[in-house]
């Protein structure tokens, strides 16, 4: 084959790559910039590309193939060991509802000190963002996302939650369900009631739309470090301790102000997120 016959190919492999990349952007953009447009244009005529509307082309088989791939071939340690609970799937996206969390500086030194006590066990990770789970991580289908977020918006509106305060006091370890993670989480000493009353309104959307609901008895909390694995035996053995640290801590700085308000909560669906 003489290179520029290859040169040409491969630039049309990459445009389709290209092409195939872009039918999962948020905002379904059309190839729109002027370098790309002349690439086009300097395709030979037998190169399948349709140059005037810049359309987008129908999924190369190769590109199919290296997805599929994917899905099955998930590498834990590209997400600090995590195994995921689901397989990776193009047009799933992981949604959860939550109230979130910012702390402070005093929030990170006790964050900290739980983390320095647990050393003798396991090293922890510090979780990322810190929220209040008032829903299970459930998988929507893209095209399902609007009507869901419409669904959650008019249920809120309908109920009319009212503000409040939540205060947390002591520590718990949890597991997820495929016991794959532990993590340490601050317990919600109030506010069981208002949270209730908003889970109830998510469950009635999840049914809505056949997903899990949230657990029967939640035990609201924010997750503050984790680890992989089910070290739960281990963690409970040292969490007498963990406890007294948290309470001498919140005590000695008890100008800080611990309260969380609640005045919004958040749709987490892949990389988007909608607040209401
Ligand atoms: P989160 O930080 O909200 O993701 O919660 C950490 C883990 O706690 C999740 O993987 C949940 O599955 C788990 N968990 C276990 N039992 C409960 C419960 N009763 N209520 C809420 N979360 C729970």
């Amino acid at each position: 084959m003489n290179s520029n016959l290859a040169n040409i190919i491969n630039n049309s492999k990459s445009l389709q790559l290209l092409n195939a990349y872009e039918s999962e952007s948020d905002e379904d953009e059309k190839l729109s910039t002027s370098s790309t447009k002349r690439a086009l244009n300097d395709l030979p005529d037998d190169i399948p590309v349709k140059r005037n509307k810049l359309e987008k082309l129908p999924l190369p088989s190769f590109v199919i193939e290296t997805e599929k791939i994917r899905e099955y071939e998930d590498d834990p340690s590209l997400h600090g060991g995590r195994i995921r609970n689901f397989p990776h799937e193009r047009g799933n996206w992981a949604t959860y509802i939550y109230l979130p969390y910012k702390g402070n500086e005093y929030f990170s030194q006790l964050v900290d000190g739980v983390a320095d006590i647990c050393l003798p066990i396991t090293k922890l990770e510090i979780v990322n963002d810190f929220h209040i789970s008032l829903t299970k991580t459930v998988i929507l289908k893209y095209h399902w996302i609007e009507s869901f977020v419409s669904t959650v918006r008019t249920k809120l509106n309908a109920n009319c939650l009212k503000r409040f305060q939540l205060f947390f006091n002591s520590m718990e370890v949890y597991t997820n369900e495929e016991k794959t993670r532990t993590f340490l989480g601050l317990n919600i000493n109030s506010g069981y009631d208002q949270l209730c009353d908003a889970v109830q309104i998510f469950n009635e959307c999840l049914k809505e739309f056949k997903l899990n609901s949230f657990y029967e008895d939640p035990s609201f909390h924010i997750s503050i470090l984790w680890c992989v694995g089910d070290k739960k035996n281990e963690l409970n053995g040292i969490l007498h301790e963990i406890n007294n640290f948290v309470t001498n801590f919140m005590d000695k700085n008890s100008d800080t102000d611990w309260t969380i308000e609640v005045n919004h909560f958040i749709c987490k669906t892949g990389n988007k997120q909608f607040i209401f």
